[in-house]
């Protein structure tokens, strides 16, 4: 019985080393333009690396940004969800462009499709993998009306 004890410990201990978004430190800098994390707090994204330390971003913009730029570093990406402001997984967030975020156009994420289509109003709803560096480019330039 011990030893199946000890599994579970295991296991457990396996289960939750995965999977775990840190809020980030007060006067954390963004890991791209070197903004204030907190500035916006629904906007505020991180991304823990596959050696175990995280980096922070001021928002979803910037933190697919660096994935994209260091993909084999990344072991996972953590955004909020714009209505709860939980941390939800990255890559499997709708997200809908906006003209005001923390720094300039931006992008907001979403854990619910309907919640996200809801405050697109009409406008067009985005799937991580149709966010790539031409994307970001578009965004920045005020393009994604
Ligand atoms: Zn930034």
């Amino acid at each position: 019985m011990k030893r199946v004890a000890l599994l579970l410990g295991l296991l457990a201990a396996f289960v939750f080393s995965f999977a775990q978004p840190k809020d980030p430190p007060k006067g954390a800098k963004c890991v791209v333009c070197g903004m204030d994390v907190n500035m916006m707090p629904k906007f505020t994204s991180q991304l823990k690396l596959k050696d175990g330390k995280y980096v922070y971003t001021e928002s979803p913009k910037h933190a697919i940004q660096y994935y994209l730029k260091n993909k084999d570093r990344v072991a996972e990406l953590w955004v909020r969800d714009f209505s709860s402001g939980k941390w939800i997984d990255g890559r499997h967030a709708y997200y809908v462009p906006v003209d005001e975020g923390p720094m300039g156009p931006d992008i907001v994420a979403f854990r619910s499709l309907v919640e996200a289509k809801k405050f697109a109003k009409g406008k067009k709803v985005f799937k991580f993998r149709d966010i790539d560096a031409e994307f970001l480019k578009h965004l920045d330039m005020g393009h994604m009306h």
